[in-house]
């Protein structure tokens, strides 16, 4: 069988739900969402991936004897050197872990695991808003806020597999305390909990009244779908905060335009995709007006293609690539 009819499965692994995907060459053949709950343990977990491996196969209409490799997105930092993850924020018992191996045991077929922003990336320079670029900087602005670099048409992963913590930029010497232990990185500043905060904040004053009547102000509540809402039904002052935040994550793309001349910067994650129309012009505008303009000039800012699917297929075609499956 030629390889380019066999399929690879593509994960995206994160802390509360995986979504798997059969994918062959550019087209998803099927792809399952499940819930994951790491703290029920590891046998659990992986007990979880591979009965939704196995849905989505069957799904697709594909015999696991036609399944090529596996690829995954996981949160964390990956040790390119020993090929495990040193760390990973959601799943407590990722630590100096063996991943890739892991699931190569649990699914037997060779196995790429890489951090999921990269895949995200990888996926959008592969077949979504950056195809064709060469030089891509990505920022995946979720829960957190997730970044990854592409250069001279491939991932940049740095001296250790670290490269591309774009969301850890210092944006504020007064900042908050950020999850990486330092304070004022973008993330802290301009991530989904850092908005949902002060929309929560103003909301309880009177300022976000759709807000308030439909999502409160418990801050856990105020996800991307509810903000977008508010803001559509005419919530100003949660417009204005949404276009000050955007324009925070536009500073720091300014410091990677003057460092990486990049062609493109695609903008992505559940916040992009509920208010991008709000969050890409404000970004690319500060970008503008913070970078070098001659550098600036040359440069695409875009909102990412593939949405959910992105790390999906990313995580797939990194596997074929890297394990030339
Ligand atoms: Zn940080």
């Amino acid at each position: 069988m030629a390889k380019k009819d066999k399929a690879v499965v593509g994960i995206d692994l994160g802390g509360t739900k995986m979504l798997v995907g059969v994918v062959q060459g550019r087209k998803v053949l099927a792809s399952v969402k499940a819930k994951t709950d790491p703290a029920g343990g590891e046998r659990e977990f992986f007990a979880t991936i591979a009965a939704t491996v196995a849905k989505a196969l069957d799904e697709a209409g594909l015999k696991p004897g036609r399944l090529a490799a596996v690829g995954a997105g996981c949160p964390g930092v990956l040790d390119i050197k020993t090929d495990r993850i040193v760390s990973s924020a959601n799943i407590p018992f990722i630590k100096d872990y063996p991943l890739a191996r892991k699931l190569e045991k649990l699914l037997k077929v060779p196995a790429a695991v890489e951090n999921d922003a990269n895949m995200g990336l990888f996926g959008e320079q592969r077949f979504g808003a950056a195809r064709g670029c060469g030089h891509v900087a990505g920022f995946f602005l979720g829960t957190g806020i997730g970044g990854a670099l592409i250069l001279n048409g491939e991932l940049y992963r740095g001296s250790s597999g670290a490269a591309g913590e774009l969301g850890h930029i210092f944006v504020d010497a007064m900042g908050p305390a950020c999850g990486c232990g330092n304070r004022g990185c973008l993330e802290a500043l301009a991530g989904r909990l850092a908005l949902a905060g002060e929309a929560a904040s103003l909301a309880a004053r009177g300022g976000a009244p759709h807000l308030l009547k439909e999502a409160g102000a418990d801050v856990r509540k105020l996800k991307s779908g509810a903000l977008s809402r508010a803001v559509e039904a005419g919530d100003r002052q949660l417009r204005d905060l949404v276009k000050r935040k955007a324009a925070l994550v536009g500073l720091a793309m300014a410091n990677v335009v003057n460092t990486l001349d990049p062609e493109c910067i695609v903008l992505g994650g559940g916040l992009v995709e509920a208010m991008g129309e709000i969050i890409v012009p404000a970004a690319e505008e500060s970008m503008r007006r913070h970078a070098m303009p001659d550098i600036a000039k040359h440069v695409a800012v875009a909102p990412a293609k593939l949405g959910d699917l992105a790390i999906v297929m990313g995580a797939a075609q990194w596997a074929r690539e890297r394990l030339d499956a």
